[in-house]
């Protein structure tokens, strides 16, 4: 049975690289590193009910087990190559098998992202992807890079996701004309585009980049404590999608885009003089990215509201929401 279920696998994320000497079939892959790259590996674990929630549909969770590991390779400027899997399934279903393989290779083929093994497990349903990139020696981006004066940018919208997760916990009933607006929010949520062309641009541009997965707010945070700078944001300077305008206040929809989780866009900073370089180059990829504050002296994120008073925030991210 479980060995079926491999085979499926292997034959639904199929996938044909020079650099993968073994793949999935023996005890262990070997993996051929290109020669002159360093390799930076990422792993992210999803738990049913705690990182998607219960009742997703196995093609969405399949997708975002890979998203949520790529957008880590994006924010360190990776371009991805393998990856492994480590599914732990509370029976062996092959229809949510065949759901999840194919919600991972949709996302990993245009990547051209190789699945080169894992480990097959009975129990509470659990999800880790390990994934596996290059970059040119020491261009890899980190946390650590932010410099006084530095503009801060973020791609894509922000609150998206948690504005989608609101959105799925209370639902409509009958025909809503609202219904594609929250099905644009919801897809933010189990959907997430991993900023992978957006983060290998970066390279070289960027003094400090992160992935948001726990809101902006709580990332940030973490820019500021690696590199020992503090950022000042404007609130009205937060890209916000017109479905999450349209559909929250001006307060909620500050609240998703501040504390949101879950939105996996990058957040960055670049010197002043490279900023128009850098719009130009993610515009050409087909990234959106917006100027939202600046780094300064200082240890934390502050957020000036549109009053231009400084607005009370703490940095707990999505926890805020709990
Ligand atoms: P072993 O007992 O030697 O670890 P397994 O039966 O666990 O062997 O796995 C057999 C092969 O199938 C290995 O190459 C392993 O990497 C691969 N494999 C197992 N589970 C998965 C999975 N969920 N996704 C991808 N490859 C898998
Ligand atoms: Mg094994």
């Amino acid at each position: 049975m479980e060995f079926r279920l491999i085979e499926r696998i292997r034959e639904l994320t199929a996938q044909p690289r020079d650099d993968v000497r073994i793949g999935i079939g023996d005890d262990a892959a070997v993996l051929a590193v290109p020669p002159g790259q360093e390799l930076v590996v990422a792993i992210d674990t999803l738990v049913d009910g705690v990182h998607f929630p219960r009742g997703t549909a196995p093609v969405d969770i399949g997708w975002k087990a890979l998203a949520v590991n790529l957008s880590d390779l994006a924010a360190m400027g990776a371009t991805p190559a393998w990856a492994l899997l480590a599914l732990t399934l509370p029976d062996a279903d092959p229809i949510f098998v065949d759901g999840f393989a194919e919600g991972f290779s949709r996302l990993a083929q245009p990547h051209r992202l190789a699945l080169v093994g894992g480990d097959t497990t009975r129990g509470p349903l659990s999800i880790s992807v390990a994934v596996h990139g290059f970059v040119p020696p020491g261009q890899a981006l980190t946390r650590a890079g932010a410099r006084v004066g530095d503009l801060v940018l973020v791609t894509g919208t922000l609150g998206d996701a948690a504005a989608g997760l609101h959105a799925l916990q209370n639902p409509l009933h009958g025909d809503d004309p609202r219904a594609s607006l929250r099905d644009f929010l919801i897809a933010r949520l189990n959907r997430p585009t991993p900023r992978l062309a957006a983060g290998a641009a970066l390279r070289g541009q960027a003094n400090a980049c992160i992935d948001i997965s726990d809101g902006l707010l709580a990332d940030l945070g973490h820019i500021c404590t690696a590199s020992g700078v503090g950022v000042e944001i404007e609130a009205a300077l937060l890209p916000r999608s017109s479905a999450l305008l349209d559909l929250y206040d001006e307060t909620s929809a500050l609240h998703f885009a501040l504390s949101g989780g879950d939105d996996y866009e990058l957040c960055f900073s670049v010197p002043a003089q490279r900023l128009a370089e850098v719009q130009s180059d993610l515009s050409r990829l087909g990234c959106g990215v917006t100027k939202i504050g600046r780094v300064v002296e200082g240890d934390s994120v502050r957020v000036r509201g549109t009053d231009n008073a400084w607005l009370a925030t703490d940095h707990r991210g999505w926890e805020h929401f709990a």
